[in-house]
């Protein structure tokens, strides 16, 4: 017996108790014949907005591109810096970098490991075009006191069902709080503008479809996720 392996995570193990319900919804999508977004995204995005305690939730492809996509709407691009914490999942300073945006590191806070908000405001600048904090193992960031822009990277916190700065971005990756049968994330925010700024650019910024005022990406989330 002491030499028995317990696995960190058993995916299949997790699955079973609600495995028929899965199965159900899975089933569902495919008679619908509506893959990509669609009714069961939008009951998705309403249900999670609500459990966030927010207005707007913005089903995307993954964690990463929630967080790329949130810069985006917040119009980061080259020249400005974005302070955050190098104690992270790479994606968090990857996709300020990505958008030719410089990430400017604060250190952490010995107790939470999360940025510390004092030092994350020594680091402004008039470059500064934003802050992303990362609410690591579970555990929400204390924000620092700014109007800069602060968006959250939340893909380790969904359970706290709290958006405390401008958005917050989460991830669905199966071995995550919440985990969806693939890639999976989502954008959570009260800000009626970024919001639609987001959803827009979700889809290369086309609206109408093949009218497109800017450019954005496909970011979208598959209803099988949803
Ligand atoms: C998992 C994770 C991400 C990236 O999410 P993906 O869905 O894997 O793209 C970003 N930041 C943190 C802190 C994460 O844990």
């Amino acid at each position: 017996m002491s030499n028995r392996k317990v696995p960190i995570v058993d995916l299949a193990r997790q699955h079973a108790p609600v495995r028929e319900e899965i199965d159900a919804a899975i089933a569902e999508v495919i008679d619908s014949g509506h893959f990509v977004l669609g009714p069961v995204v939008q009951a998705f995005e309403e249900e999670l907005a609500a459990a966030c305690q927010s207005q707007h939730a913005i089903g995307v492809s993954s964690g990463t591109d929630a967080l790329l996509l949130a810069l985006m709407a917040q119009g980061v691009g080259p020249g400005d810096e974005v302070i955050t914490t190098a104690f992270s999942f790479f994606a968090t300073a990857g996709v300020i970098a990505r958008l030719g945006a410089t990430p400017v590191f604060a250190d952490i806070e010995d107790h939470s490991f999360n940025l510390d908000p004092a030092l994350a405001l020594d680091r402004v600048t008039a470059k500064s075009a934003a802050i992303l904090p990362v609410n690591l193992y579970g555990r929400l960031a204390t924000l620092p006191e700014t109007e800069l822009p602060i968006i959250e990277d939340a893909a380790q916190s969904i359970g706290t069902g709290r958006v405390q700065g401008k958005a917050a971005c989460y991830s669905f990756f199966p071995t995550k709080n919440v985990g969806a049968l693939g890639d999976a994330g989502a954008i959570v925010t009260g800000d009626d503008e970024f919001a639609d700024r987001a959803r827009l650019m979700r889809t290369h910024g086309g609206r109408p479809k093949y009218f497109h005022k800017v450019v954005g990406g496909n970011f979208r989330i598959d209803a099988m996720q949803a």
